[in-house]
């Protein structure tokens, strides 16, 4: 049959139609797992494994289904191609995308990876409770040794110059390990230096007014005030969210079914109230796609950074702010029956923001944050150039920790096994949570250019603009752009920390007076 315009548009509508299945599909695993964590019976976990692995093998069959390669061969080779619009064209590109990365790595592999992830994570827990490396260690090598067998045959598919770019690009698409070290250590180098003037500035937060006792009945009434104010509607008849309890809090969803989940904690009860934060500014991002890209490869989130760049910015930029005090520590104080009424706002905003070197990455602060990412990063690194070996990993850490942080690590549990990145193979995906706060800094720039009243309207209780500002200039986007297009879109920049590191400076040197 001749290649036509006709022909093209019908096999693009086909291939579209794959995709939503393929959406529909992905949205209803999230749902199982959701339910896996939050209400499923302890007994279900056998039936559970067994559903999300069918779910897994669909999704899986439905991907690298030979009739999307003969698809997209014959739309890229119409020669009528050109004639698809910008959008069109990116659907395509990014179904191409998923196409070659599924279909080129070997059933065996895949398969030999997924077992041994399950083998690794499972002795991962064991030999972190016993602080004991050595037992991790050969399964660590094993599942590195795959994972490094992948990355260089995606490296053929992704036209990188090294494997563990390859693995870069899945989750921050064109960003380069050579680009990420060069940004890194420029960030390295400021932060070193706040975080040295904060240590020792005579001026250092009072704790007590934040760890005071507040039930958990009182923190989800907390929860559903933040919810109001973040414009997440949990409680309408016509609500797209809701928030349930879970160890580790996360976000899961798309459009008008996006859930976060949270712990309360009696004793800490500023932890759920900046998690709930920090995972709306996810759940946010997913609410605020472009509903007419629904079900299409571009109606997605452009990627990992930029989703950190959301949270983060609900979590810290506004979240811990004089601004966002002002308006909700009378809130605060009136949901928890005066637990915090001798507390006043200078002291309550200098306590959230305490700075201090930390050993585990999901307590530290804003400015050391980015540090225990950069570690990790340089490990990375050095791990796929083969100038670390697995089994050395806990020298290399401890180093970094005491040459960065200046803090002594005790034993590995609390050093290089304190993540569960490594022990599922996901190499590769914490130069993304550090973006995702370079990010954060740009955007913030130019919505401080923008929208100057932003700060103002917070101490008034609005959050309305500024979240429609991000709605409008990242949310909407989908996948339309890679993140690097994307960020040059929205600000004309390439990745620069200078506006992330301005951003801390400003903040923590009023907080600290250094
Ligand atoms: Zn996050």
């Amino acid at each position: 049959m001749a290649e036509t315009r006709e022909t093209l548009t019908a096999d693009y509508n086909t291939l579209l139609a794959k995709a939503r299945d393929l959406f529909v599909l992905g949205w209803t695993q999230s749902l199982v797992s959701w339910d896996m964590e939050t209400k499923m019976p302890p007994r279900g976990i056998a039936l559970r494994s067994e559903q999300l692995a069918q779910l897994s093998q669909i999704g899986y069959r439905m991907a690298t289904d030979p009739e999307v390669g003969k698809l997209l061969d014959k739309i890229e080779k119409n020669p009528n191609y050109e004639t698809l619009s910008e959008l069109e064209k990116r659907n395509v590109y990014l179904v191409r995308k998923n196409y070659d990365e599924q279909t080129k790595l070997p059933e065996k592999l895949v398969v030999d990876t997924a077992k041994q992830q399950a083998i690794a994570i499972d002795v991962w827990k064991k030999a972190k409770a016993a602080k004991n490396y050595s037992l991790f260690s050969p399964e660590l090598e094993k599942l590195f040794e795959l994972r490094k067998q992948a990355a260089e045959i995606l490296m053929g598919v992704k036209k990188t110059a090294t494997p563990y770019d390859a693995l870069l690009d899945l989750f921050e698409p064109r960003v380069l390990s050579d680009q990420i070290a060069k940004v890194f250590s420029e960030l390295r180098g400021s932060l070193v230096s706040i975080l040295q003037k904060c240590v020792a500035s005579p001026k250092q937060p009072d704790l007590s007014v934040i760890q005071r006792k507040v039930p958990a009945n009182n923190q989800e009434e907390i929860s559903k005030e933040l919810a109001r104010f973040l414009e997440y509607d949990i409680e309408s008849k016509n609500a797209g969210g809701r928030i349930d309890t879970t160890e580790h809090p996360f976000t899961t969803g798309y459009y008008d079914d996006v859930r976060i989940t949270t712990h309360y904690y009696e004793d800490l009860p500023a932890s759920s109230l900046f998690s709930v934060m920090h995972e709306c500014g996810h759940a946010i991002y997913e609410q605020n796609l472009n509903r007419d890209w629904m079900y299409q490869p571009i109606g997605v989130s452009s990627g990992y950074g930029f989703h950190e760049s959301q949270s983060r910015f609900v979590e810290n930029i506004v979240g811990r702010s004089p601004e966002f005090w002002t308006h909700f520590l009378p809130k605060l104080k009136s949901l928890t029956s005066n637990v915090f009424a001798d507390v006043d706002l200078d002291r309550f905003v200098h306590a959230i923001n305490q700075v201090r070197p930390s050993k585990i990455r999901v307590e530290a602060d804003e400015v050391t944050y980015c540090l225990h990412i950069i570690i990790r990063f340089e490990i990375e690194k050095a791990l796929f150039e083969g100038k670390v070996k697995v089994a050395e990993l806990p020298g290399v850490w401890n180093q970094k920790y005491m040459d960065y942080l200046g803090v002594k690590i005790e034993n590995d549990s609390e050093g290089v096994m304190q993540d569960t990145h490594w022990a599922s193979g996901y190499f590769g995906y914490f130069p993304s949570y550090a973006l995702g706060n370079i990010y954060s800094g740009q955007l913030l720039h130019k919505l401080d250019t923008e929208l100057p009243s932003w700060r103002q309207q917070i101490i008034e209780g609005n959050f309305h603009d500024a979240k429609q500002w991000m709605a409008k200039n990242v949310h909407s986007y989908g996948a339309l752009y890679d993140p690097v297009d994307m960020l040059k879109k929205i600000t004309g920049e390439e990745i620069n920390p200078t506006h992330y590191i301005n951003y801390l400076n400003t903040k923590f040197s009023k907080l600290y007076e250094y």
